[in-house]
């Protein structure tokens, strides 16, 4: 089986969030927040058309820049979503700098902007760069709560946390996997063609068996006969985010619930649970309470990020003490998931 999408830290657990999702056959990729983008090739950058924020603090915000700066001459537009306040925040950015030069014969760059409100997309922005990136209203497109993104292969869900202000978690879900088995095609004797992505479309809406897909010139193949041979179904990928997030049980159920079954969590472990004090006055999670909720959840991959500079001594006492409650351990393991 071969992933939707492959996925990694931008930087080191310390340095500013963020993850890459690359799509894979799709020449293109995702981002989680908008932290320190430099480690990123300009190539990566740019293949990114939807970048998830979830909220503005600037070690989540400050790549931005750089994204804009080499998305700027592509055709393809840009889509951020973020949380209450984003677009005014991104047309303040806009302003803060000059334009005239990006005239008729420019590529006309378009960024549009998703301001989620609760568990929805509340209001739209678009700005384009023929007009200098001033606003313009763009219909928020009509979703399922939740849901920030859908499309045939994947969705994107999003729960908002408590962080003093709403940080927003993600989750990357692809609902159908539907995998080719390239040696029974040749033994069908189909070839290999653009048919085989219908196909896997018709498979992936659940189509009746007899739906008949145009192989070539006159040869159609019922989809059930393709499903009996050519075609494998399976559970798909589920990716989810979490960070800047207050240790309550709202921001716990909100968490669990969304990254329940997750392949792979990735989750801020910003302090030690000896720094609970600090961790609950500046709203982020302990190293074991990420731990927890990830094994609450039933991921199957955990990464840890946002550890506090204050760790940089003993560089691996953070992931170590979440990884310790993931399996179960020690005190502050899955039993603490039932503290209020
Ligand atoms: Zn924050
Ligand atoms: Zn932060």
């Amino acid at each position: 089986m071969t992933w939707l999408v492959q996925s990694r830290l931008l930087n080191d657990p310390f340095s500013d969030p963020g993850v890459y999702l690359d799509v894979r056959f799709g020449r293109r990729a995702l981002l989680f927040d908008l932290g320190d983008l430099g480690r990123l090739s300009a190539r990566e950058v740019m293949r990114v058309s939807d970048a998830f924020v979830s909220h503005t603090h600037m070690d989540h915000f400050g790549g931005f820049d750089r994204l804009l700066r080499l998305c700027l001459h592509r055709p393809a537009p840009l889509r951020l979503v973020g949380p209450p306040g984003i677009v005014d925040q991104v047309e303040h950015r806009l302003r803060s700098y000059t334009w005239n030069l990006l005239g008729s014969d420019a590529v006309d760059f378009r960024l549009i902007v998703h301001e989620v409100e609760a568990d929805r997309i509340a209001r739209s922005a678009e700005f384009r760069s023929r007009e200098a990136f001033r606003r313009r209203g763009h219909a928020p497109p009509a979703l399922a709560p939740g849901r920030v993104l859908d499309e045939e292969a994947f969705r994107m869900e999003t729960v908002a946390l408590d962080h003093g202000i709403p940080s927003l978690a993600f989750a990357l879900v692809e609902p159908v996997r539907v995998n080719v088995l390239q040696g029974a095609l040749e033994a069908q004797g189909l070839p290999v063609g653009p048919w085989l992505a219908e196909a896997k479309r018709a498979a992936r809406r659940g189509a009746p068996d007899e739906t008949r897909i145009a192989v070539a010139d006159g040869v159609t193949v019922a989809l059930g006969a393709l499903r009996e041979t050519v075609l494998r179904l399976g559970p798909g990928q589920k990716v989810a985010y979490v960070t800047d997030a207050a240790d309550t049980p709202e921001n716990a159920a909100r968490i669990v619930a969304l990254a329940r079954g997750a392949d792979h969590l990735f989750i801020e472990a910003a302090f030690l649970e000896a720094d609970r004090d600090v961790a609950a006055r500046t709203r982020h999670l302990t190293a074991a309470r990420a731990g927890a909720l990830a094994r609450a959840a039933g991921a199957r991959h955990l990464t840890t990020f946002h550890h506090s500079a204050r760790y940089l001594e003993r560089p691996g006492a953070v992931e170590a003490e979440a990884r310790a409650a993931f399996r179960g351990e020690g005190p502050t393991g899955a039993a603490s998931d039932e503290r209020t």
